[in-house]
């Protein structure tokens, strides 16, 4: 097992102006689950391929352990990697399969036998040694790409979209599967998505990136209930971050945020906005509607009119969408709520789930 430590990693492909990735640096912990989530073209391929040494940086270094591998052929890096198309070759059986790099790496027949037997168990491919890929479910096909991958006792786990191509409800269990082996393992990982959820179920630290930089990298619970800007807070979450911008204001007690007709009350840490445009964001699980006829709103939670434009059941929720002065304010309701169409709603909004944004920069305002 190794840390994996990336230092200022930059890359240009030629004939494309703007840098797949800019001076990422990133440091992942011995053991650690590290996964690269942002939108499509956001540079993480291009990151874990140069980790893999399939591509190589125009600057900047990549340490393993305690060796620097930036130019080291992939092969000499020691790391396993899992691509999205599970390439697992047709004419080999599971087991052939599996034992393959072991068997290109000179290890002993009784050596590789041990230890497909160990991945199969671990992966629940053992009634399958004997079947050939074409034989195989899309799922089970994985379970070989990842068997192969650990049996080779990679100090480095690479994956890039290894669930994408299955189906929803295999996904969902493979993704359990594969967080139960990884822990168990315990061997540093780098996993590459562009699905949330995936992300933040599987990754102890989530980096995520944004036009080649990473822009927020922390734990799952910390990159969801503190984004670091309005792209993280709108890209993570299903739906995401509602985000209200208003004036500054101050009602002669305290400071206020002029929606338009309606405000909401700003926290005295950030009086240097007075008078100047402010960003809210609230997640739509942290709106709740006022029940008719309740009178007991806890001091610090602010309420708002909206006005009711679609109420979607979901199964487990009701999902709102409402206007608040002219802006969209999703909010995430109990499965059992109704109402008339077109009702007004008062929206509870509490001080602690809001977070702050400077709307020019998008910034996290402490
Ligand atoms: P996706 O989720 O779609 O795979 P990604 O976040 O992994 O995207 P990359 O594949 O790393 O992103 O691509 C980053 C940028 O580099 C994109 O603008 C892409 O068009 C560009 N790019 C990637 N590979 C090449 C290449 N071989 N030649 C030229 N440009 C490339």
């Amino acid at each position: 097992m190794a840390e994996v430590v990336l230092k200022d990693l930059v890359k240009t492909y030629p004939g494309n102006e703007s840098r797949a990735t800019d001076a990422v640096s990133l440091e992942v912990a011995d053991g650690e689950f590290m996964v690269l989530l942002g939108p499509s073209g956001c540079g993480k391929t291009t990151l874990l391929r140069m980790v893999a040494g399939l591509e190589l940086p125009d600057s900047g270094q990549i340490v393993i352990g305690d060796r620097d591998v930036t130019y080291l052929e992939p092969r000499r890096r020691n790391l396993s990697m899992v691509f999205q198309s599970y390439a697992v070759f047709p004419n080999k059986s599971v087991a052939d399969n599996i034992g393959f790099g072991l068997r290109v790496r000179g290890v002993g027949a009784d050596d590789v036998r041990r230890k497909v037997a160990w991945a199969a168990e671990l992966l629940q491919l053992t009634p399958y040694l004997d079947r050939y890929p074409a034989k195989l479910s899309g799922g089970q096909r994985q379970r070989v790409a990842v068997a192969r991958a650990i049996v080779m006792d990679a100090d480095v786990l690479l994956m890039d979209e290894p669930l994408s191509n299955l189906d929803a409800l295999l996904r969902l269990s493979f993704r359990a599967e594969l967080k139960k082996l990884v822990g168990e393992l315990g061997t540093t990982t780098l996993y590459v998505t562009h699905d949330q959820v995936e992300a933040l179920s599987l990754g102890d630290r989530v980096a995520v990136m944004r036009e080649g930089a990473v822009v927020q990298c922390a734990a799952p619970t910390s990159v969801y209930d503190e984004p670091a800007d309005t792209f993280v807070g709108g890209f993570l979450g299903s739906p995401p971050m509602n985000f209200l911008t208003g004036t500054v204001g101050h009602d002669g007690t305290a400071l206020r945020l002029d929606l338009g007709g309606q405000s909401v009350p700003v926290p005295p840490a950030l009086a240097s906005y007075k008078g100047s445009d402010l960003t809210l964001g609230i997640r739509p699980e942290s709106v709740t509607v006022e029940e008719p006829g309740t009178t007991a709103i806890a001091d610090d939670t602010a309420t708002v009119r909206g006005a009711l434009q679609v109420l979607e059941p979901l199964g487990s929720a009701v999902l709102l969408t409402t206007e608040v002065c002219g802006q969209t304010v999703k909010v995430q309701a109990p499965a059992a709520f109704r109402t008339e169409p077109s009702s007004e709603l008062r929206l509870c909004i509490p001080a602690g789930q809001c977070r702050w944004y400077d709307p020019e920069t998008g910034l996290l305002l402490e």
